[in-house]
């Protein structure tokens, strides 16, 4: 009889796990999708799979949409004189009408409880303040748009700090509906800016885009019983500008390699796919087009695990979770046995890489670990998100328990819980694949037996 891996058997090692670490964020740097970092860390990535022994190595190939260049300039006006903010691109944004400056009256808008203020012609040729999130509803957004306001400048009002943070809004909207000049503003510069009385303020946004690609990395543990659906394991290799994403998420990358090197040592019984995905700053992008390329083929893919930003020192384990409750009890149970505690959350949430497979009914999850209670790290999207901020241990309990629960998987012909998501995930899971990616589905539904509900007209 075969002797499945002991728990024991799983030892991460601290050096490999550093070199990874140091050769993503201090060799390359930034990552951001379609740049030189992003195929460097490609050709890395690929490199260390093929070492680890793994089979099937290969990149897919996606079109991508890559921000060159990004600029941003913002003054505020006091007694007479200009005073510079620090300030960065919101990503999607235009540039400023020829790259050049836009001035104007500040307006302040309180999100979400001001949005009904977001109406044309009063906010024409303004600067829109933003205080908290930029709008959520696509109608929100588009009446924003619609306001035309000379720039938008975005306060994220999660993070009270004196560093800029780096963000976008969804690329599916800006392509659709387009979106004002934005930057964004560090919340303790919108503070002294706020208490400045500050009436107008002068913006320049300079942006060049190119049409360029990005990759899915993926490799392959093969299984003795290749028929059986496999267990994908993800994470996603880019970053967002101007920072070296040590946890967002050179750790899922670093945690990706170490569990090719510690399972290509089993005989697993299902194959193990791993996929190191692109562009998934740029709102899950590289996974969306996985599953579009792959869409034929998605009942081979028993369930997926995707790893991102799991590497905090002081944190709460979330697992996001896209399936039915057994699922995630399951997982839970078996995580929490191999030593790695969880909190479960089960509404859709579109922002992480394991989503666009949820659309499909496939059991998915996404392993995160927010270190505030609003569900945020501190250092996220920021210069902040360095290596000094990173733990090698809490890392190495992170990978013992996911090369524990992945060996079980796919040790298993048939496992305890079904493809499918909850009643309450699947309409809205649909709604969110279909708006943010394209991705029609048939409501995620189950492949189960059952006809569809016959609608009464
Ligand atoms: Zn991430």
């Amino acid at each position: 009889m075969k002797s499945k891996p002991e728990t024991s058997s799983f030892v991460p090692s601290p050096e490999r796990m550093r070199q990874h670490w140091s050769h993503l964020c201090s060799t390359i740097g930034e990552r951001r999708a379609g740049s030189a970092g992003d195929a460097a860390a490609a050709e890395y990535i690929l490199d260390q799979l093929r070492q680890a022994g793994l089979q099937a190595v290969h990149g897919e190939s996606f079109p991508c949409v890559s921000v060159h260049e990004a600029q941003a300039d913002l003054a505020i006006g006091i007694a007479g004189d200009m005073k510079p903010v620090p300030a960065r691109v919101l990503a999607g944004s235009p540039a400023t009408p020829g790259g050049g400056a836009v001035e104007g009256e500040l307006v302040w808008i309180e999100m979400p409880e001001q949005a009904e203020r977001l109406f044309q012609p009063s906010l024409r040729g303004k600067l829109v303040v933003l205080f908290g999130p930029t709008p959520t509803r696509a109608d929100l957004h588009q009446r924003l748009v619609r306001c035309q306001p000379a720039a938008v400048i975005h306060v994220d009002d999660r993070l009270p700090f004196e560093w800029v943070k780096d963000d976008g809004v969804y690329p599916a909207w800006v392509r659709l509906y387009g979106m004002p000049p934005t930057v964004t503003i560090p919340y303790r510069a919108a503070w002294d800016l706020r208490k400045s009385g500050a009436t107008h303020a002068r913006a320049r946004v300079n942006v060049q885009l190119k049409e360029t690609t990005s990759h899915n990395l993926v490799a392959e543990i093969p299984g003795r019983r290749p028929g059986l659906p496999v267990v994908l394991l993800g994470a996603h290799h880019d970053t967002q500008c101007n920072n070296t994403g040590a946890d967002d998420n050179a750790s899922g990358v670093v945690a990706l390699l170490e569990l090719a090197a510690l399972l290509a040592q089993t005989e697993p019984l299902r194959t193990i796919r791993l996929v190191s995905f692109g562009a998934e700053e740029q709102l899950s992008v590289g996974s969306a087009c996985y599953v579009g390329a792959h869409r034929g083929e998605i009942a081979t893919i028993g369930a997926v695990l995707n790893m991102d930003s799991i590497s905090s020192p002081l944190g709460h384990h979330w697992l996001l979770r896209a399936g039915t409750v057994a699922f995630g009890k399951w997982l839970t149970r078996e995580l929490a046995a191999a030593g790695l505690d969880t909190v479960e959350q089960s509404a859709p949430i579109p922002f992480a890489d394991h989503f666009p497979f949820s659309a499909f009914g496939v059991p998915s999850v996404t392993l995160m670990r927010p270190n505030m209670n609003s569900g945020m790290r501190w250092q996220h999207h920021s210069s902040q998100d360095d290596l000094s901020n990173v733990s090698v241990e809490e890392m190495a309990r992170v990978i013992r328990a996911i090369a524990t629960v992945t060996s079980t998987l796919v040790a298993k012909p048939k496992w305890p819980f079904t493809r499918g998501l909850v009643p309450d995930q699947r309409a809205e899971t649909a709604r969110l694949a279909q708006e943010l990616f394209g991705l029609r589905t048939a409501g995620a539904r189950s492949p189960a037996k059952r006809p569809p509900p016959k609608r009464r007209e």
